[in-house]
C-alpha cells in the first residue's frame, strides 16, 4: 500500500542521513589526524597575464594524500570540513604553508591566490588573525589574494564587507571565485569590494563556437572593467578558447591549456623557464 511505501521511503532517508552523518564524523576525525600526520599538501596553478606573457599569480589548491584511500579531492573533503568547522584549522594551515612557500621562491613579486570558505569568514572577528600570520612570516599582504564566493554576501553582508575592507586596507586583495554560478547578477558587482573577478569555467566551455556564450562573456568582462575590476578566465582547456578570451579582453587566464596545478618544486622550475 501507499502507506507502507511511504514508511519504507522514510526509513530509507533516515538511514541515508545516518550514513551521511557517520561518514562525516569518520572523515572529520581522519582529517584531524591527517593534519597532524602531514598528509596535506598544496599544489599551485599558474595564472597567466597574456599581455606580458608572464606568470604573475598562482592559485594554491589543497590536496589530501590519504594513506589508504589515496589522493582525495578538495571537492570531497572541503564541504565536510566546512560543516564540522575544521575548515578553520585547515585554512590556517594553508595560509601558513603559503607563507613558507613564498619565502623560498626566488621571485619576490609572485602573488598567491588562496581560497577562503564562507565559514572561515564568519569565524573571524576582524581581519587581524590572517594579517598576523602574514606579519609573523614577513610576507607583504600585497602578495596575497583571497578568493571568496558570492554566497558570502548573502548573509551578514555588512559584517563581511567591513572585514574585507579592513584587510584590503592592509593590502590583501580579493577575488570573486566561480562568478556566475551563485545567485549572481551583474548588478551586485558594484557592491562587492573586490579587485578581481574569476569567471566560472561553465561560462566559457563553449567559446568560441557558441556565439551566445561569447556575447555573455563579452558583457561580463566589460561590466567588470567598467567597475575597475580585473578579470580572470578560469578552466581554459583549448587554444581557440584561450585566443578568443584574450581578444575579448580577459586580463588573466588560468587552465589546463596553460598549466596544471603542480608541487612547489615543479612550480619553481616552471617560473624559471617562463621568465624572459
Ligand atoms: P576553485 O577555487 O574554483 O579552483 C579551481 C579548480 O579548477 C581546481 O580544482 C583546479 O584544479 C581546477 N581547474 C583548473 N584548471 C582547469 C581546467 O582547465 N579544467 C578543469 N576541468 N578544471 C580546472 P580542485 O583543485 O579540485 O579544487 C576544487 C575546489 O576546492 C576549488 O575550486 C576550491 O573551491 C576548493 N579548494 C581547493 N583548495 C582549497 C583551500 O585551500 N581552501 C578552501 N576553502 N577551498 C579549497
Ligand atoms: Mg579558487
Ligand atoms: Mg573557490
Ligand atoms: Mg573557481
Amino acid at each position: 500500500s501507499a502507506k507502507s511505501a511511504g514508511r519504507g521511503t522514510f526509513s530509507f532517508f533516515n538511514q541515508q542521513l545516518r550514513e551521511d552523518a557517520e561518514r562525516h564524523i569518520q572523515l572529520h576525525s581522519e582529517m584531524k589526524l591527517g593534519l597532524d600526520l602531514q598528509q596535506f599538501h598544496l599544489v599551485y596553478q599558474p595564472i597567466i597575464h597574456p599581455k606580458t606573457g608572464t606568470v604573475s599569480k598562482c592559485e594554491a589548491l589543497l590536496r589530501w594524500q590519504h594513506p589508504e584511500r589515496g589522493l582525495i579531492s578538495p571537492a570531497t573533503f572541503i564541504p565536510v570540513a566546512e560543516r564540522t568547522g575544521l575548515i578553520n584549522r585547515i585554512g590556517d594551515w594553508v595560509l601558513e604553508q603559503v607563507c613558507e612557500d613564498l619565502t623560498t621562491l626566488a621571485d619576490d613579486r609572485l602573488v598567491i591566490s588562496i581560497n577562503r570558505s564562507e565559514r572561515e569568514f564568519t569565524h573571524q572577528k576582524d581581519g587581524n588573525h590572517w594579517l598576523s600570520i602574514l606579519l609573523r612570516h614577513s610576507i607583504a599582504p600585497k602578495r596575497i589574494v583571497f578568493e571568496i564566493t558570492e554566497s558570502l554576501f548573502m548573509t551578514d553582508k555588512d559584517k563581511q564587507k567591513s572585514l574585507i575592507l579592513s584587510m584590503r586596507e592592509a593590502g590583501i586583495r580579493f577575488a570573486i571565485d566561480d562568478f556566475g554560478t551563485g545567485y549572481s547578477s551583474l548588478n551586485y558587482l558594484q557592491h562587492y569590494p573586490v579587485d578581481f573577478l574569476k569567471v566560472d569555467r561553465s561560462f566559457l566551455e563553449q567559446i568560441p563556437e557558441n556565439t551566445q556564450q561569447t556575447a555573455l562573456i563579452d558583457a561580463m568582462l566589460r561590466v567588470a572593467h567598467a567597475l575597475g575590476i580585473e578579470t580572470v578566465a578560469e578552466g581554459v582547456e583549448r587554444k581557440e578558447q584561450y585566443q578568443r578570451l584574450v581578444e575579448l579582453g580577459a586580463d588573466y587566464v588560468q587552465g589546463f591549456y596553460l598549466a596544471k596545478p603542480m608541487r612547489l618544486a615543479a612550480l619553481t622550475e616552471f617560473l624559471r623557464s617562463h621568465r624572459e
